[in-house]
């Protein structure tokens, strides 16, 4: 059952169009996935369809069991709500691909991995979430995903303008809501749907919007996406950033068959109009008023000397791209393109994550550290590789003991369909499965 209230709000919201907005409602939502170009071509056992606002967005006909799928633990793709997915067209129209971008309320990271993927080599992303539960799951999508340009970290909006003032090209402000938008999809969201809530949420917002503002460049664009439709979390909120913030609200290019519906001031997706769950977004400018810049502020970071540096390198295949840190007997590979700001952050920031770990000391030796099988930046020659049958491929993600026959001492890396899944090392008398046990599999 929808809320009376909601129902109430939403037809003098929409007219008597709401009552096919509640008919869609009532049907079942949409699967969807966006591919990541670890692999070139995916194959599923069921009728895919373009999503028509992302080019590596599918709709699939029927929800495979993701989980039996190794593929999908390597991060080939990220189940993502087709609607979600519109925010690479904002990206497109307005934020250049070596941009540094603030992703402000990340986690679990479908909207990460996408911003991710836009920056490639030449920018930087900060995938934030405040919630600390939330994190290790951020982290966990943004390493599987691959790309090393990702600085995962736990902060509240406010530090990003007390310490990163005028630094982002970009933020995404994907804020918490009232959900509407996944009524469909979700029992849970029509429960805690409540007027106040409603009230709540825009207010928290606001706050969000207000806090982090000033880490925004002169210039720059902030992206404020909900996944609901009510007005006061999406226009009225959007309204008042430009009254009060003194932001230009920009329009967004769409073709019109996609159905989206644009008001004053953003674009809805409804579902009984376009193919996805419910969200909206507006695109939003900082005024250019001259303000100093951000400069990074110059740190030294302890223990500079990183030990097993020569050996680290060649497991990567443009090792000049790559500044390595170590931290006890952790070593982290990140852009060097960007290793001033990011040793700079490291200091004022909770970074949970940086780029990605690269290896390991164990003993007297320096081993790989799972993150390096799933970045796009590894030289798979490196390694001896054994490539994996399904089922092999399953028991190793469920950390099980593996016994592939005769192999040579030492790592060995790990592959499905041509694709990384990680390590393994043959001691001689057994082959120990180095699959991070927090990630296994543990039910089929
Ligand atoms: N962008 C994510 C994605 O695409 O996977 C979904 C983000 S979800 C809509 C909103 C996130 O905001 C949640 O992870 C939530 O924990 C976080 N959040 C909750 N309260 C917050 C606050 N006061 N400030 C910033 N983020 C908050």
């Amino acid at each position: 059952m929808l809320p009376i209230e909601f129902l109430d709000s939403m037809r003098q919201q929409l007219g008597p169009e709401a009552e096919c907005l509640f008919r869609a409602l009532e049907t079942e939502p949409q699967t969807s996935i966006r591919l990541n170009d670890k692999l070139d071509v995916l194959s599923f056992p069921c009728d895919i369809d373009e999503v028509p606002w992302h080019v590596d967005g599918y709709y699939m006909s029927e929800r495979p069991q993701f989980t039996l799928d190794p593929l999908f633990h390597a991060g080939c793709y990220y189940v993502q709500e087709a609607s979600s997915m519109f925010v690479q067209q904002a990206l497109d129209q307005y934020v250049e691909p070596n941009s540094v971008v603030l992703d402000l309320c990340a986690a679990p990271g479908g909207k990460s991995t996408l911003i991710s993927q836009h920056l490639k080599d030449g920018g930087l992303l900060i995938s934030n979430e405040v919630v600390r539960q939330r994190v290790f799951i951020l982290s966990e999508n943004i390493q599987k995903w691959g790309n090393g340009n990702v600085v995962v970290t736990h902060n509240k909006p406010a530090d990003f303008a007390m310490h990163t003032r005028n630094l982002f090209d970009c933020i995404l402000v994907d804020a918490p809501c009232s959900g509407e938008g996944m009524f469909r999809k979700d029992e849970e969201a029509r429960e805690q749907w409540s007027v106040k809530n409603v009230q709540m949420c825009a207010e928290r917002q606001r706050s969000i919007l207000m806090d982090v503002w000033e880490a925004l460049k002169p210039g720059g664009i902030l992206i404020y996406s909900t996944c609901t439709f009510n007005r006061e979390e999406d226009e009225e909120n959007v309204k008042w950033a430009a009254d009060c913030l003194g932001a230009e609200i920009l329009p967004l290019h769409h073709d019109e068959s996609w159905g989206i519906y644009e008001s004053e001031a953003g674009y809805h997706f409804y579902p009984h109009l376009t193919r996805g769950e419910g969200f909206y977004i507006a695109v939003l400018r900082k005024s250019e008023e001259y303000v100093p810049e951000f400069k990074v502020k110059k740190v030294t970071l302890k223990n500079q000397n990183v030990e097993f540096l020569s050996e680290m390198q060649k497991w990567l295949m443009k090792p000049e791209d790559w500044a390595i840190r170590q931290a006890d007997r952790f070593m982290t590979a990140y852009p060097m393109a960007y290793k001033e700001l990011i040793d700079y952050l490291s200091t004022c920031l909770t970074c949970i994550c940086t780029g990605f770990g690269i290896g390991e000391i164990r003993g007297k030796n320096v081993a790989p550290q799972h993150s390096l099988a799933m970045a796009k930046a590894m030289k798979k020659e490196a390694f001896v590789q054994v490539a994996l049958t399904r089922e092999q491929a399953l028991s190793y993600l469920r950390s099980e003991a593996l016994s592939l026959g005769s192999l040579p001492l030492g790592t060995i890396l790990l592959t499905y369909e041509g694709v990384c899944l990680g390590f393994a090392k043959n001691v001689g008398n057994r082959l120990n499965n180095l699959y991070p046990n927090e990630w296994r599999i543990r039910k089929l």
